[in-house]
């Protein structure tokens, strides 16, 4: 079965072995974040509306997950921002109750957390991981660039209602871009915020691959670890840094068709290194190779040189 809402299942840096669910189109999003991997938002909406019909979903979940195959996480990621969805709420209910041995995530920019039914369509997950790179109004606007409606002060009483209405995990992204969101202002702001929220943890992001605007540059280690201090402080919500090791798992899959449709779908979402594609699929370097030339030959690859190393994308 040729899948257009699943994707993975890949080796994720911050869940394991986690199998992807996309429920909006390219790219639509609330936000059009400056490091954003995915490119321009081309929908910028808060309009929450069933982009795809459930049915079409839920007959993929059931399909995919009747091999009963090992996950850590079955994960609502993509190509934007999964909230906007309607879906959402009926997905993950569907899926604790049909298959409550699997472990259900979901990847928000946190900006419709204002919104009763929104914080309600995720009372049954078992991990939220909102983000939150500036409590300033401007500098938020200058991350984010959000869509017309939102503002910082309701995202972070949003996340505070969240807190207190679910029993779940919450992994809190903060989002460092040098020079725009590390004076001690700043992080004075996210520490108060944080307290606020109280997550289970927070996680310390930065730029790893191609972002929107070329301007945007990574914090180094010592950078992070700075900011991890200064965030940390209460020493009462731990905090880390996302680290990007590259430690490839098993292979996700052995058959040829699919592991090129694995690939293809990993660089259509966002720019991979070979060592990314490596590490995301247990794929071989030469089996990947060959992979890139066969989507090259199909579909066109683009490829961009950064410090990491060349990176791969696939454009629609
Ligand atoms: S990083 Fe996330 S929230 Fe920001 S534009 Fe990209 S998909 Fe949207």
């Amino acid at each position: 079965m040729k899948y257009s809402h699943l994707f993975g299942p890949v080796h994720s840096r911050r869940l394991g072995r986690s199998l992807g669910i996309d429920l909006v189109p390219v790219k639509t999003c609330s936000f059009d974040c400056v490091y954003c991997e995915c490119g321009h938002t081309t929908r910028e909406t808060t309009e929450r509306q069933e982009f795809f019909p459930l049915r079409e979903v839920l007959e993929e979940l059931r399909t995919y997950l009747s091999s009963a195959p090992v996950l850590d996480f079955i994960t609502f990621s993509g190509s934007g921002e999964p909230t906007l969805s309607t879906s959402i709420g009926d997905v993950i209910c569907f899926l604790k109750e049909s298959y409550p041995q699997y472990r259900v995530a979901v990847l928000t920019n946190g900006s419709l957390f204002w919104r009763f039914d929104v914080r309600n369509d995720l009372m049954q997950a078992d991990l939220v991981l909102p983000t939150l790179s500036s409590v300033f109004e401007e500098t938020f606007s200058r991350i984010q660039r959000p869509a017309p409606g939102i503002h910082v002060a309701e995202v972070i009483e949003g996340l505070i209602q969240f807190r207190r209405e679910y029993a779940g995990e919450i992994w809190l992204e903060v989002f460092i871009i040098p020079g725009i969101n590390t004076s001690r202002r700043e992080l004075e702001g996210l520490r108060v915020a944080i307290e606020q929220i109280a997550p289970d943890r927070v996680q310390v992001n930065t730029l790893d691959r191609p972002g929107t605007e070329h301007w945007v540059r990574p914090a180094s280690p010592a950078e992070l670890e700075r900011i991890r201090g200064a965030l940390g402080i209460s020493g009462l919500i731990p905090v880390e840094p996302i680290r990007y090791e590259l430690t490839a798992g098993a292979p996700m899959t052995t058959e040829w068709e699919e592991a090129v449709a694995l690939v293809r779908e990993l660089i259509r979402r966002r720019p991979c290194t070979l060592e990314d594609i490596t590490t995301a699929t247990g794929l071989s370097r030469r089996e990947i190779l060959k992979i890139l030339r066969e989507i090259q030959i199909s579909s066109g690859i683009q490829e961009s040189q950064e410090e990491r190393g060349i990176f791969f994308f696939c454009p629609e």
